[in-house]
């Protein structure tokens, strides 16, 4: 057989989906791969039903369907601040992670650099990769995630194309403080660089934090490339209903990545979203609401039984310090957490860049009944989890 591309060889499969492949293989909880386990709003649904005896089976147009574009553009505008173009500043794109790769792809060359902030999710190194580019890595210091300027300073000074901004981040939980945008904004444009976001938690915020849209603040607009998704928003990640939002000449590019890459997002799926798009700022506060109750439920369960863990500013991710349990490999570590606890996680070493080996990364995006599931089994975690 010939060799296959040299590309591909540099990553493996996805960390993330292998930990649900193997939470179900032992019937775990599995609190690995970050998706609900609750239905998507009802009006979303009731149209979906509509939609499929509507006319919305052949491809819509390829940056997005006009409609959705504009309930979009709509929603989008009251956040971010700025009246966005429905026409020339959207593509919609099949879940965030083509945009992400699409943003790649239309900013950088060979062999450009690319910063990322360590921990991160996974995605992103395999976008370097795929895309050519190479990726510089800062370090969000553990436990607090923060970054130390200078170093910071010191990737930049690598003239790197693009810094990769995933804000709230998964997996750590930080949302990036105002004034830590503005001096990421301030590199960015000191040495002329773009910035991507990945801001697909932008909802999912706990008190007293607040999301900041990099493209908002001062001159970041020209040079921001904003990503996100109605996945986690809307509890639908099944429909792959992404977008990229950005000036025009920057749209133009993307437009032409997406065109050849996908064609589209799934033309029914987007028509029946739009009436998600177009809810009132209640909903968002109730998404908010669900989630803090969530994040304390479980929080709290942890916290009785003794567990070490992150507490998220944002997004539905919380890291476990496992280091007691004294094994080498946190991947071997989750394996058995699989299998003779019943829960499902993501190994923490498959977001840091540094050989840091302490966390195992798990989700509440799921019902009580499931959270509470979860936690009566880790109640048993020192006595069921086998010595290395
Ligand atoms: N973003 C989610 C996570 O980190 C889902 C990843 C995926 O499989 N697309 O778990």
């Amino acid at each position: 057989m010939p060799e296959l591309s040299k590309r591909t060889a540099n990553f493996t499969d996805s960390v993330i989906r292998r930990m649900t492949r193997i939470s179900n293989q032992y019937g775990a909880v599995n609190l690995s791969q970050g998706f609900p386990d609750f239905d998507p709003p009802k009006e979303i649904l009731n149209r979906l039903a509509e939609v499929t005896r509507e006319d919305f089976h052949q491809y819509s147009i390829t940056w997005g369907a006009q409609n959705f574009r504009e309930a979009l553009a709509e929603k989008q505008s009251r956040l971010m601040g700025r009246q966005i173009d429905p026409n020339g500043e959207i593509v919609v794109t099949c879940g965030s992670t083509e945009a992400m790769m699409a943003a790649m792809m239309s900013v950088t060359n060979l062999g450009d650099k690319v910063i990322v902030f360590s921990p991160f999710y996974e995605n992103y190194g395999a976008d370097t990769i795929l895309s050519g580019a190479e990726p510089i890595y800062v370090p969000l210091v553990p436990p607090e995630f923060n970054f130390d300027a200078n170093v910071l300073e010191d990737a930049f000074r690598q003239h790197p194309k693009a810094l990769i901004l995933c804000n709230p981040s998964n997996p750590c939980g930080k949302v990036f403080t105002r004034e830590e945008l503005l001096l990421i904004a301030d590199l960015a444009k000191k040495y002329d660089t773009f910035v991507i976001t990945d801001e697909v938690y932008e909802h999912i915020i706990y008190a007293p934090y607040q999301h900041t849209y990099m493209a908002s603040l001062p001159g970041m607009w020209e040079r921001t490339i904003s990503c996100s998704s109605l996945s986690k928003t809307y509890s639908i990640t099944g429909w792959r209903l992404g977008y990229v939002i950005a000036p025009p000449k920057i749209i133009e590019t993307v437009k032409k990545v997406h065109d050849f890459l996908t064609v589209g997002a799934a033309a029914p799926l987007q028509e029946a979203a739009v009436v998600g798009l177009k809810f009132g700022d209640d909903y968002y506060r109730g998404l908010q609401q669900e989630y803090t109750e969530k994040r304390d439920l479980f929080l709290k369960g942890l916290d009785d039984i003794g567990i070490q863990h992150t507490v998220p500013q944002g997004a539905y991710y919380i890291m476990l310090d496992v280091s007691e349990y004294g094994y080498a490999s946190d991947l071997d570590l989750c394996e058995k957490l699989a299998q003779y606890v019943g829960v499902g996680a993501v190994p923490g070493s498959s977001f840091f860049r540094e050989p840091e080996n302490r966390y195992i990364r798990l989700h509440f995006a799921k019902r009580n009944d499931t959270l509470q599931k979860a936690l009566d089994r880790l109640a048993d975690i020192r006595t069921k989890l086998p010595r290395p």
